[in-house]
């Protein structure tokens, strides 16, 4: 090289001689550096020492590539993990790996992704003679893996110092090339890895599928449709997720590999649909917002609808639909969530807890899927990191809602506790109401009975019951019993004179007079008809009695009630008076009426206006 220069001036060589190195050392950069594998290289990111090929056309074969590998425009992957999104190219991938020891050596190259449609992969040696191939991917029959593994697992023998050129073509039936880390390992650190990767999921599925099984009892238990709707949801994603990382095709239908792409984007549909019913019912929002309620029933109408072409295996393109469809609807549900939790409800900021982790989750997921966040430990197992803590949250929320609901029916029997005591407590009251009304109407009914209407004192029916009843009580007692008569004197004349109205009024009088005169407790008042009342006195004696009823007769005289046609020129009353003292037999209420009415006429006919007494004459 410092020959074919010698003829150039020397600054010129200098110059050329460099651009000669760097076009040199780009042309061994672009050449691929081996990927050495010793007994004791245990796991390797071939990643970084891998070529890629993207052949737009999808129509190179193995042959030509193999052909024209110098010339085909082979580039270094500038990621550790090949992400090539949406895109309808097939792509090729080319690592060397050169065992550098003398033992036959086996390693294993884990294309770490279930869903690549389509894996053709060969190994060539140095001769260019290819000593393994495998033809599988999702799109076709479980059988075809030759590791039994939810990823593809190729396992590479090399011979000792022996090198291969690893090929493997990616093609996707429909445009997506999910992100696949590679991992080169020997058989004891894949079983370590496969082993922690499945303990990692067991945890995760066993804790959900736990969770699932105590909501459905709950159900059963409580009838309360959140937990229903619960376990819809978490099944739901257990199918989803399932699917997704490749077990429901390793485990559940391996014979069906049609079925197992429809399967994924179908559980899509009933994850969000599910969800959708769960938090409607969960956060009451078809009552608290109706209208934001509606819009999230279209999302996920138009989500179900953009799902469903995955029959017709238009995969990549439900999933461009469904990215954005799937990131408005976080957005709305989200909204939703921290509005109500702003409003100080503890169910929905609980929800806005778990959704936020889901959330976080699985839009880490839709964009790594879709090539615009590198791969990762996090981006790659945010869905299930998120959905587990969301899930664990959800299922403190269902605690609370129930404890709610508990609370709320508490409340309602105590209302309706306190509204049939309230209830209870009036109809007593009136109850009670009636009956005193009732009593006073008969204690009415019974002074009305008993007594006239026109002086309050008592009536004629009284009298016979009432002087028998005291005539045994005083001869038991043996006190004397005093009985008096008293008429109104021209009674007839005053009402001729003065009329029927000033009588009664003069009537009234006399009566109230007697109430203020005699107000022993045995004394005893009766209008016995007309201008005629009875007097039962109670009196230690004959003359005791007499002295009451002048005292009487004086102080009517004295009220000076005019009465022009009377000789005394006011209203006055004639009394008779009987006391029946000694007495053997006990007299009759009508004899002692008699006798005294007897002394009452003496009266009259003595000038009237005096008081008459005898003692009672037993009679015959
Ligand atoms: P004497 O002094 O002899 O008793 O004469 P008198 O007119 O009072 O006797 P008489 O028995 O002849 O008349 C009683 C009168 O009393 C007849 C009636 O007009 C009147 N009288 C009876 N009851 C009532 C009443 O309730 N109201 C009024 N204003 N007058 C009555
Ligand atoms: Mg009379
Ligand atoms: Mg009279």
């Amino acid at each position: 090289m410092h020959c074919a220069l010698a003829g150039l001036p020397a600054g010129m060589a200098k110059w050329m001689a460099a651009l000669l190195w760097l076009l040199l050392s780009l042309v061994s950069w672009q050449a691929q550096a081996a990927i050495e594998i010793t007994p004791t290289s245990s796991v390797i990111k071939p990643g970084n020492q891998t070529l890629v090929l993207e052949d737009e056309t999808g129509r190179l074969d193995f042959e030509q590539v193999l052909q024209q590998a110098e010339t085909l425009p082979w580039q270094p992957l500038q990621q550790e993990v090949p992400n090539f999104g949406f895109s309808h190219s097939s792509w090729w991938l080319k690592l060397e790996l050169q065992n550098t020891s003398h033992a036959p050596l086996r390693r294993l190259l884990e294309l770490g992704s279930p869903l690549p449609g389509f894996i053709e992969a060969y190994a060539v040696d140095d001769q260019g003679r290819v000593r393994q191939q495998w033809h599988t991917g999702s799109r076709r029959d479980y059988r075809s893996r030759p590791v039994s593994h939810h990823n593809f697992v190729l396992p590479v023998y090399l011979g000792p110092d022996e090198s291969r050129e690893v090929y493997v073509r990616l093609a996707s039936h429909d445009g997506l090339m999910p992100a696949m880390p590679l991992l080169l390992m020997d058989d004891v650190s894949f079983l370590e890895r496969t082993q922690r990767e499945l303990m990692a999921y067991s945890l995760l599925y066993g804790g959900l599928l736990a969770l699932l099984i105590y909501n459905l009892l709950t159900y059963i238990a409580t009838r309360e449709r959140t937990f229903l709707l619960s376990v819809l949801y978490l099944g739901s994603f257990l199918l989803f997720n399932f699917t997704l990382r490749g077990f429901g095709y390793q485990f559940l239908w391996p014979e069906w590999p049609r079925f197992n792409q429809s399967m994924l984007l179908l559980s899509v549909g009933l994850l969000y649909a599910s969800l959708t019913q769960f938090s409607v019912e969960y956060l009451n929002l078809k009552e608290r917002l109706p209208r934001l309620t509606r819009g999230l029933y279209l999302l996920t109408g138009l989500i179900v609808i953009s799902v469903l072409p995955a029959f017709t295996d238009r995969f990549a393109w439900v999933l461009r639909f469904l990215i954005p469809l799937g990131i408005g609807y976080a957005l709305l549900l989200f909204g939703i969530s921290a509005w109500l939790s702003l409003r100080r409800n503890g169910l929905a900021q609980i929800f806005l807890a778990a959704w936020s982790a889901l959330l976080v989750g699985s839009l880490l997921y839709s964009l790594r899927l879709g090539g615009y966040v590198p791969y990762g430990m996090v981006s790659e197992y945010s869905l299930e990191m998120g959905a587990g803590l969301g899930f664990l949250l959800l299922a403190f929320g269902l605690g609370c809602k129930i404890n709610r609901l508990k609370q709320a029916k508490l409340e309602a029997e105590r209302e309706t506790y306190e509204l049939q005591r309230t209830l209870n407590q009036k109809l007593e009251s009136k109850v009670h109401q009636r009956t005193q009304e009732l009593e006073q109407a008969n204690l009415k009914l019974a002074t009305m009975v008993r007594t006239d209407p026109l002086t309050g004192l008592l009536n004629r029916r009284q009298f016979e019951t009432l002087v028998e009843e005291e005539i045994h009580r005083r001869h038991r007692d043996g006190k004397p019993l005093l009985f008096a008569m008293m008429d109104v004197d021209d009674f007839k004349l005053f009402n001729d004179t003065y009329g029927h109205q000033a009588g009664d009024e003069v009537l009234v009088e006399v009566a109230k007079l007697l109430k203020a005169h005699f107000r022993r407790a045995g004394d005893r008042l009766f209008r016995l008809g007309g201008e005629e009342f009875g007097i039962l006195l109670e009196a230690e004696s004959l003359q005791a009695g007499r002295y009451a009823l002048e005292r009487f007769r004086h102080a009517l005289e004295q009220l000076q009630i005019p009465h022009e046609k009377s000789r005394h020129g006011v209203v006055t009353g004639s009394f008779g008076l009987v006391c029946c003292g000694d007495y053997d037999q006990v007299p009759s209420a009508m004899a002692v009426y008699r006798q005294a009415d007897h002394a009452m006429y003496e009266a009259k006919q003595r000038s009237r206006n005096r008081v008459v007494t005898r003692s009672l004459v037993e009679e015959v």
